[in-house]
């Protein structure tokens, strides 16, 4: 890449994210190009933002629309897209609730954990979280998060929260207190390694909540909006929380995050408790709601299990050759491969072949494919990652 800007990051940007050495400029669906020409297969659009692929037709168009009509008026007034965004969540969650928007996951998470604790009222501000979930950097959803690495050095935490492996319903009753007053969960645990969770998990959750009054939170950021092939992922298992936190792909690639709470529950945000500055701005919720389009004309729920299909089928082939595949875990356009051996130089090796993906938790190749992605380019990458982890 251009070694100008690589010296401009290096003097002005700060060093807190990994990197590859290449500069992307444009993308149109699983394509993604940089500087010097190259085309690569992107199997990890946008950190799963990239629901749609990159630069969806219908999100760009509205996009392009919005920002030359208006860019940004602040929560004190009424706007058409956020009520219009608002209506089109919460008639999809088959449970209807009511709408906060911000601007990312961690914030959606912020806004859900003030909502437990109003809920829970004085002396009640106890969350149980899981192990090696990940909720996001802000430090309430930091405090969330429960994996020891993400916490080092930035200690104390937020206090109240308490960790239990994910799965386990018996730990979970056993952290309960006279002091908790929610869970917070990931349906499918994504950052984690695409955990799924075991049969009767989150029904069991369901129910410890309701015999102990506590409020039931999904953070749902990376498998909602359609990742599993259903809207919102906890659908797959008709299990209705309090809360759902939603972010990534919520607006085909535009940040944007938010969150659908139960009416009882929602009520508890009242003015002055919390804000996004940002949040729900126009432009931001016309890019959702075009995301929302696009899946429904171009049926890509259904498309999320046909995707998920074909990915399985191949790797369950690469099982039965290979002693390396200790694990494949699947819910739609949520790809989970795990080896028996660190997989992590497999991402560069990839990278080499111009084949983007994501490794996660050192074992876990984790791909978040769009769903508008064809047979032809899953077929496409799929090679490419037999011949380096077949050999
Ligand atoms: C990515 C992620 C977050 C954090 O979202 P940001 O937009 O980076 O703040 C929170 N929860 C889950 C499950 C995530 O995958």
């Amino acid at each position: 890449m251009n070694s100008n800007l690589l010296n401009s990051y290096n003097k002005y940007v700060i060093a807190n994210y990994k990197k590859f050495p290449v500069c992307l400029v444009r993308g149109e669906g699983s394509r993604v190009w940089d500087d010097e020409g190259n085309a690569y297969l992107d199997l990890f659009p946008g950190w799963g933002c990239g629901l749609l692929g990159h630069c969806p037709p219908l999100v760009v168009e509205a996009v392009k629309n919005q920002v030359s009509k208006l860019i940004h008026v602040p929560n004190s007034w009424y706007t058409e897209p956020q009520g219009m965004l608002a209506e089109a969540l919460a008639t999809r969650t088959g449970w209807g609730g009511q709408c906060f928007f911000c601007n990312s996951g961690t914030e959606a998470n912020e806004a859900a954990i003030k909502i437990a604790r109003l809920n829970g009222g004085p002396g009640k501000y106890k969350i149980i979280t899981m192990l090696n979930s990940f909720h996001g950097r802000t430090f309430a959803a930091l405090s969330a998060t429960g994996q020891p690495k993400y916490h080092q050095g930035l200690e104390p935490m937020l206090p109240g929260f308490s960790y239990v492996p994910f799965g386990d319903l018996e730990a979970t009753r056993q952290a309960i207190d006279s002091e908790t007053c929610a869970i917070m969960v990931e349906p499918i645990q994504g950052e984690g390694g695409i955990n799924l969770p075991p049969v009767g998990y989150l029904e069991g959750l369901r129910k410890i909540c309701d015999e102990n009054k506590l409020m039931l939170i999904f953070d749902e950021v990376q498998t909602g909006t359609g990742r599993t092939g259903k809207w919102f992922a906890h659908q797959n298992w008709n299990v209705i929380p309090d809360c759902v936190s939603l972010a990534k792909a919520l607006a085909g690639g535009v940040a944007c995050g938010g969150l659908i709470a139960r009416e009882e529950f929602a009520a508890k945000l009242k003015p002055g408790t919390h804000a996004a500055t940002f949040g729900g701005n126009p432009i931001a919720c016309v890019a959702a709601i075009a995301t929302i389009e696009t899946i429904e004309k171009e049926n890509l729920l259904e498309r999320a299990v046909v995707i998920g299909n074909r990915f399985k089928s191949k790797f369950e082939s690469w099982k039965e050759k290979c002693s390396l595949i200790a694990d494949i875990r699947i819910s739609g356009a949520m790809i989970g491969l795990e080896l028996s051996e660190d997989a992590t130089h497999i991402v560069q090796k990839c990278l080499e072949q111009k084949l983007l993906i994501n490794c996660t938790h050192n074992t876990v190749i984790r791909l978040l494919p769009a769903l508008n992605i064809t047979d032809a380019e899953i077929d496409e990458g799929c090679d490419i990652l037999e011949k380096i982890i077949l050999g």
